[in-house]
């Protein structure tokens, strides 16, 4: 991959000249293809979309449509009907839990998550819990930073109605074998939600050969921009589940008496969606197709081990989840004895390194498996190459020589 070429491609490290770049976990980078594509629109075909009979309000249409299809084509779902546009992966998860309760849960059903779920994958089954009496499970993940898979496989007894995990985890980089775990769960009849949150922008990802349900993307951790994402449904579910939010848009038909509700997606869009952001995020995804998924992994995987290695090498400094970067992505959570998480990212900081301390929402994870209340948290992407892991590296041992 050619790293300075990519890096050019991004207008924010021109404008900070030596910008050392590592939260892409929280949020990605947006290269100037996508930041045009939105800019392009408000300036040529800016108009809503389904509703105008005039040409530009139907070439917005179009441009909608094509991004729906990018995302489609990208995670290989089978239509762009199975894709429903979201304002974050959050939205997504939320989505399916009022979807699936009001269809689908009664008092004492189980959902079951992880202890390494981000708190958007945790909450909306914990809201649910309290306004429909139902349990939140949770599979142990092991002190190696694995989910126990024994402990998944035992904890899907027959009152579980949803298994909801994540594809990779936002603090361990864990990638977890989402396709075996949604093969052990489609066994007992119980659909799968994957959180491809921090997966998809990294690895190549296809929700057939998976079998999962549900899976959702967040945009603006891949090149997209802020408030969009997306919320792919099986057959199944899209045609049963009934929509989550209504008004415009949404409707076939409404009367006095009530209403009826277009066919999928449209019936879970509600109200005018995110259009620029959806065009930019399809702008996005024909960015990271022209790198292409397997050399972004393969990169992020060389990066990953050189990172971990060079970490390790440091006394005082603890690294979490697994040992072997080809079983994780390049999110690296670690601590420094004696040195808070906030003032090492402050001192990152000084050096114009951006880097993320604090539970990474994330807390029952830090509680129950990690043992801290928050940890540092290094993550890369495309734009960050051996150069920017060596100053990482530089400025700790340095911090940890000066503090000490
Ligand atoms: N799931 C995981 C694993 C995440 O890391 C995050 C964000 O950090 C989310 C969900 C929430 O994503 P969004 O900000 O798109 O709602």
């Amino acid at each position: 991959m050619n790293i300075k070429g990519i890096k050019n491609d991004f207008p924010i490290f021109r404008e900070h000249p030596g910008l050392v770049y590592l939260d892409s976990a929280a949020t990605s980078q947006k290269p100037k293809a996508v930041i045009d594509a939105v800019a392009n629109h408000y300036r040529t075909r800016n108009a809503n979309i389904h509703r105008g009979i005039y040409k530009i309000s139907e070439e917005a249409t179009a441009a909608y449509d094509a991004a729906r299809d990018a995302v489609a084509k990208f995670i290989n779902a089978p239509s762009s009907r199975n894709i429903i546009f979201v304002r974050n992966a959050t939205e997504g998860i939320n989505l399916v839990a009022h979807a699936f309760a009001r269809s689908r849960l009664k008092k004492g059903d189980v959902i079951l998550a992880t202890l390494m779920e981000h708190h958007a994958n945790i909450v909306p089954w914990h809201m649910l819990a309290k306004d429909r009496g139902i349990k939140v499970a949770f599979t142990n993940v092991t002190l190696e930073g694995y989910l126990d898979e024994e402990d998944f496989k035992k904890k899907l007894t027959s009152n579980v109605k949803l298994a909801a995990c994540t594809h990779a985890s936002n603090v361990l980089g864990t990638i977890n074998p989402v396709k075996r775990l949604v093969a052990y769960a489609n066994k007992k009849g119980i659909p799968v939600l994957v959180d491809g949150a921090q997966a998809a922008p990294h690895l190549p990802v296809d929700v057939h050969d998976m079998g999962c349900d549900f899976y959702v993307l967040s945009g603006h951790k891949m090149l997209a921009p802020s408030g969009i994402g997306a919320l792919y449904m099986s057959d199944e579910m899209i045609d049963a589940l009934p929509p989550f939010m209504g008004g415009g848009d949404m409707i076939e038909a409404v009367t006095t008496e009530g209403f009826t509700y277009q066919p999928a997606p449209l019936k879970f869009e509600a109200g005018t969606p995110a259009i620029e952001a959806a065009i930019g995020f399809g702008e996005a995804i024909v960015y990271l197709q022209k790198i292409g998924m397997k050399a972004i992994r393969k990169h992020e995987i060389e990066l990953t081990k050189y990172a971990l290695h060079q970490m390790r090498k440091i006394r005082g400094v603890t690294v979490y989840g697994p040992k072997k970067a080809e079983d994780r992505t390049g999110a690296i959570a670690f601590s420094v004895d004696g040195i808070h998480p906030h003032d090492l990212a402050s001192l990152f900081d000084a050096e114009n390194i951006c880097v993320r301390a604090g539970n990474h929402c994330t807390m029952p994870l830090h509680e129950n498996v990690l043992g801290v209340n928050a940890t540092t948290r290094m993550s890369f992407y495309i734009y960050n190459d051996m150069q920017d892991i060596d100053k990482a590296i530089r400025v700790l041992n340095n911090i940890i020589r000066t503090l000490k």
